[in-house]
């Protein structure tokens, strides 16, 4: 069986691989270790083979394991669907959300966000699949979205994330990846990040310019539902 320390190994070859592919800079491209589902003993493995940043999609969940790793010094991102009534506590509790589609949601973060933290990190999810998918903005709504959000004052709007639908070949895979790139280029914003790529399509997503891949099955192995 292998350990979470080879997997983190091997994932960090293919994104090293991918980005010498793209002629990129490996350094650029971030591992975020997709957690949920995951016990806390299982980060606390991947913290000591070496990784720092956590991304959690369910939030009584996230705020469990942080307690339990309170002693450990991590950067947690908030990657799943928001409520309106989880706000309060993601904006308490975590250094990066992922997944803001909606003005309503990053408004209530940024007056919620506690002064004595610094800004909190921000990507707008945007949907480049369609109908095939219902979170994050559409395409056309994303120029309003990013100016109003790029104006709060307790928010730092970083770039866009994406998850595009799986597709069969490679060369449709890297087409929805290269419209999450345009789109952020088009926007007349100082943005540094796109967060896009997971397990099986990361080596796509860097060849597209993302700069934080997002990788839960390969680091972890395959997640168990059926507890909850
Ligand atoms: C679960 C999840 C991931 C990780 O997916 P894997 O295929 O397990 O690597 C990445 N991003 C988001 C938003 C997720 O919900």
């Amino acid at each position: 069986m292998s350990t979470i320390a080879d997997n983190i190994l091997q994932v960090s070859s293919r994104i090293q691989a991918a980005a010498k592919a793209a002629h990129r800079d490996e350094n650029s491209i971030h591992l975020l270790a997709v957690s949920k589902t995951k016990p806390a003993q299982a980060l606390r493995e991947a913290y000591a083979a070496g990784l720092r940043d956590f991304g959690e999609n369910y939030l009584q969940e996230a705020l469990g394991k942080q307690l339990e790793l309170a002693d450990l010094p991590l950067i947690w991102h908030f990657i799943g669907p928001i409520q309106s009534n989880k706000t309060r506590a993601i904006a308490e509790h975590f250094d990066w959300v992922h997944s803001v589609d909606r003005l309503k949601i990053a408004q209530r973060l940024s007056e919620q966000r506690p002064t004595t933290l610094g800004p909190l990190n921000i990507c707008i999810q945007v949907n480049v699949s369609g109908e095939a998918s219902k979170s994050g903005c559409t395409p056309a709504d994303l120029p309003a979205l990013a100016a109003a959000i790029s104006a709060l004052p307790r928010l730092k709007l970083r770039g866009l994330m994406a998850i595009p639908e799986p597709t069969d070949g490679r060369a449709e895979q890297d087409a929805a990846f290269a419209t999450v790139q345009q789109l952020q280029a088009s926007l007349d914003l100082p943005l540094d990040t796109l967060s896009m790529g997971m397990s099986h399509d990361l080596e796509s997503a860097i060849a597209q310019g993302a700069t934080w891949v997002r990788i839960g099955t390969a680091l972890f192995g395959a997640r168990d539902y059926s507890q909850s």
